[in-house]
C-alpha cells in the first residue's frame, strides 16, 4: 500500500498538491473536506467528507488509518481546523506541513482599509460606502444584518439563511474576470467593496475592478497562523515535502 498522506483540503492549493502526488504507486493519498458546500470542487484520488471531531477525533484518525503524513491546506481563513491539525499531528506523532498561498498586497491606485475581524469590519464599513459588495462567504454574512442603512450584494457558493430586506444575494463560484467583476460593481453602483485576504488568483479580479473604479476595499485580515507549523505557499513545495517526509 506504501506510505499513506492526509490532506485537509477545501482549497485550489489542496486539489493542486492532490494532482502533483497522484498517481503514485509508493503513495496513497487521501483528501478530506468538511461538507460544508452542497457541490465542492473534488480532487482526484480517494476524498472522505466530514469533521473528525476536534482535535482529539483527528489524532485517533490518524492512528487508526496509518496516516503517515498530513499536509494542512485548509484556506487561509478556516480558523480552527489549522490548530486542531498541530494538535493531532504532535499527538498521533504524524509530521504535520500548513500549505498556506500568500495574501494579496496593496499597489498604486488601491485604497484598502485593513481591519482584524468581522466586527471591526461592521464599524468602519458605513464610513467607507453605502452600497457594499460583500465577498467574504455566506457562513458570516449575519455579522452584517444590523446596518439597515446601507445595500448589500452579497456573492455566495450556496444560498444562506434569511437575510434582510437590504441584501440581494448572488450565487456564483470563482474564477471571476475583470470584465464580469467590472460590470456588477457598475449595474449595482457599488461603491465599496468588502473581502478577505484570500490570495491567490482565482477571485483578485474584484480587486482589480475596484482599483479601476476607484472604490474603496474593506480588507478583513487573516487570522493567526497555529503556532508551531512549518508553512510553505505553494503545492509543488508541499509535494516535496510529503516525498521527503515518507521517504
Ligand atoms: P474551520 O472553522 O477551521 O473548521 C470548522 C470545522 O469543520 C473543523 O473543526 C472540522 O470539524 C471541520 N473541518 C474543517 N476543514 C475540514 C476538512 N478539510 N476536512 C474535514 N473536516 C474539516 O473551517 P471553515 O472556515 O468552516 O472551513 C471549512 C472548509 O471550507 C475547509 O475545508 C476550508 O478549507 C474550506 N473553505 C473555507 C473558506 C473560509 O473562508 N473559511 C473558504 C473556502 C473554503 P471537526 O472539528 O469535527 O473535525
Amino acid at each position: 500500500m506504501g506510505a499513506r498522506v492526509l490532506i485537509l483540503g477545501g482549497t485550489a492549493e489542496a486539489r493542486a498538491l492532490a494532482a502533483a502526488l497522484h498517481p503514485a504507486p509508493a503513495l496513497s493519498v487521501i483528501s478530506s473536506l468538511a461538507g460544508r458546500v452542497a457541490d465542492p470542487r473534488l480532487p482526484v484520488g480517494e476524498v472522505r467528507i466530514g469533521g473528525f471531531g476536534g482535535a482529539e477525533g483527528l489524532a485517533r484518525w490518524l492512528a487508526e488509518e496509518r496516516i503517515h503524513a498530513v499536509v494542512d491546506a485548509t484556506h487561509p481563513y478556516a480558523e480552527r481546523m489549522r490548530v486542531a491539525a498541530v494538535a493531532a499531528a504532535a499527538a498521533a506523532g504524524v509530521p504535520h506541513l500548513r500549505l498556506e498561498r500568500p495574501g494579496w498586497f496593496a499597489g498604486p491606485g488601491d485604497d484598502w482599509h485593513r481591519v482584524t475581524g468581522f466586527a471591526a469590519a461592521v464599524t468602519v464599513l458605513p464610513g467607507l460606502g453605502s452600497r457594499a459588495f460583500l465577498t467574504t462567504g455566506r457562513q458570516r454574512l449575519d455579522a452584517f444584518a444590523g446596518l439597515r442603512d446601507m445595500w448589500f450584494l452579497a456573492r455566495v457558493v450556496d444560498e444562506p439563511g434569511p437575510l434582510p430586506a437590504n441584501f440581494t444575494v448572488l450565487r456564483g463560484r470563482g474564477p471571476y474576470t475583470v470584465d464580469g467583476e467590472r460590470a456588477l460593481l457598475d449595474e449595482h453602483r457599488i461603491d465599496v467593496l468588502v473581502t478577505k485576504d484570500s490570495g491567490g488568483p482565482l477571485t483578485v479580479a474584484k480587486l482589480v475592478a475596484a482599483r479601476e473604479r476607484g472604490i474603496p476595499v474593506l480588507m478583513i485580515d487573516r487570522p493567526a497562523a497555529a503556532a508551531g507549523a512549518a508553512v510553505v505557499t505553494t503545492a509543488e513545495a508541499a509535494a516535496e515535502w510529503v516525498r521527503q517526509s515518507v521517504g
